[in-house]
């Protein structure tokens, strides 16, 4: 299914032009406009899902091997040393599209800092009161 309003189900499906790097039946795979790395990637289903969470079970099953096949050809073609698989859900995580895709991203050695955080702390108490806040709606 598209959304006739969704940027990304235009792409994924040729109507807007990109710099497309794959393409199969489910996915289209493009750079990004805003590239964080060189070569830094989106794979595009071409189906509209908001989200991971309205991800269609066999197109979920088939991203993240895409994913990693991107990556591989990424450190032959680029020589980056290694690449991170992102993807943000909702607005609080970063989401800026509303149509699910994956961040295939490039990093090279002595290259920027990004996609990390800086650690915090729990007590054992609240890390059992946390898992057993999620476990119960599992
Ligand atoms: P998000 O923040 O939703 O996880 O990622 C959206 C990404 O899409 C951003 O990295 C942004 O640079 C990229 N982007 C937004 N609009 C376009 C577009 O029209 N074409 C391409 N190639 N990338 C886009
Ligand atoms: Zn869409």
């Amino acid at each position: 299914m598209k959304d006739t309003n969704c940027i990304f189900c235009k792409i994924a499906n040729g109507e807007i032009p990109s710099s497309t790097i794959y393409e199969d039946e489910d996915f289209r795979v493009i750079l990004d406009l805003g590239p964080a790395s060189r070569g830094h990637a989106l794979i595009l289903p071409k189906d509209h899902y908001q989200d991971v969470c309205a991800l269609d079970e066999t197109v979920a099953a088939k991203a993240l091997p895409l994913a990693a096949k991107i990556g591989a050809a990424m450190k032959e073609a680029l020589g980056c040393s290694g690449f991170n698989v992102v993807q943000n859900n909702g607005k609080s995580a970063g989401q800026t599209v509303f149509h699910f895709h994956i961040h295939v991203i490039p990093r090279y050695d002595g290259g920027p800092e990004m996609v990390s955080w800086k650690p915090g702390e729990a007590t054992a108490e609240e890390l059992a009161e946390t898992a057993e806040l999620i476990k119960n709606k599992l």
